[in-house]
């Protein structure tokens, strides 16, 4: 199973949990117990929670709503009235607990908090007007990402997952194009 954390923010991270939506959707998070390794891989949410299906399937609607959101501020087009009702009223949960210590913060709650962190993460997020969401550059990959980059400047969702394919995919072609003999 593969979790990537580099959309800058857990609720554009949740959204990107469904890799390339507009062609064959992958859902890396097939079942409750994927959802509890998701949780605890994520650096701003608890160590430890567990879903059953009712916790499952609310975070999977609150990850629908918050990708859809998103979308909307990307394509500068007013926000979906469910949408909102589905992630503000997961913001009224209660929250994950949190302490200090000398590892960094620690943050413990169940998944209803875990959920609620995120939901209140994305409303700070896509009610900030200056904050610069964008869509990978690699077309089919379909990941949203808050770019903090300098100018704006950053174009992929990772370098590693899409940038380095582009640029790879770039070469082969200019490379296949050199070497197609001139015609006669
Ligand atoms: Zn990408």
């Amino acid at each position: 199973m593969y979790f990537a954390f580099v959309s800058g923010n857990p609720a554009l991270d949740l959204a990107a949990t469904v890799g390339t939506r507009r062609s064959e959707p992958i859902d890396v998070l097939a079942t409750p117990a994927d959802l509890e390794r998701w949780v605890a891989r994520c650096d701003e949410l608890p160590d430890h929670v567990t879903a059953d299906s009712g916790t499952f399937q609310s975070a999977l609607s609150l990850r629908e709503a918050l990708y859809h959101l998103a979308l909307d501020r990307v394509l500068g087009r007013p926000f979906g009235r469910e949408d909102l009702r589905i992630v503000n009223a997961a913001a009224t949960g209660p929250l994950p607990a949190v302490e200090l210590g000398n590892a960094g913060l620690r943050m413990s709650g169940d998944l209803v908090a875990a959920l609620s962190h995120i939901a209140r993460s994305g409303i700070a997020l896509l009610a900030d007007p200056h904050a610069r969401i964008k869509e990978c550059g690699r077309a089919e990959c379909t990941r949203l990402y808050l770019d903090r980059s300098r100018g704006a400047r950053r174009t992929w969702c990772g370098m590693d997952e899409c940038g380095n394919r582009v640029k790879a995919a770039a070469y082969r072609t200019r490379r296949r194009t050199a070497e197609r003999p001139a015609c006669s």
